[in-house]
C-alpha cells in the first residue's frame, strides 16, 4: 500500500498548501474576479450591434436597468430609437 499512502500524502500536502495560500492573502481578489474599476478599462457588449468595446471608449447611455455601452453614437440612438417603438 506504499503508493496508496503517497498519494494520500500528496493529497494533503496539496490541501494544507491551498489554505495556506489563501490565509496568506486573504485580501487579494483573483484574477478572475469582476473588474468593477471603470478606470481599468473592461469589455463590454454594444447592445444594439453586438459588438465589444473597451468601457473607457464606449458612448454610454443610462438605462432604467443600468448603464448601457455602445461603440458609437449612432448605435446609441439607434438602440434607443427601436426600444422606443417596441421592435
Ligand atoms: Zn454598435
Amino acid at each position: 500500500m506504499g503508493l496508496m499512502r503517497l498519494m494520500l500524502f500528496a493529497l494533503a500536502a496539496m490541501a494544507a498548501y491551498l489554505l495556506f495560500k489563501r490565509l496568506a492573502s486573504p485580501f487579494r481578489p483573483s484574477v478572475e474576479a469582476d473588474q468593477g474599476d471603470d478606470r481599468l478599462g473592461r469589455l463590454v457588449q454594444d447592445p444594439n450591434c453586438g459588438v465589444y468595446v473597451d468601457s473607457k471608449e464606449a458612448v454610454r447611455r443610462k438605462a432604467p436597468d443600468g448603464e448601457l455601452f455602445f461603440c458609437s453614437k449612432e448605435c446609441a440612438d439607434t438602440f434607443f430609437e427601436k426600444a422606443r417603438h417596441g421592435a
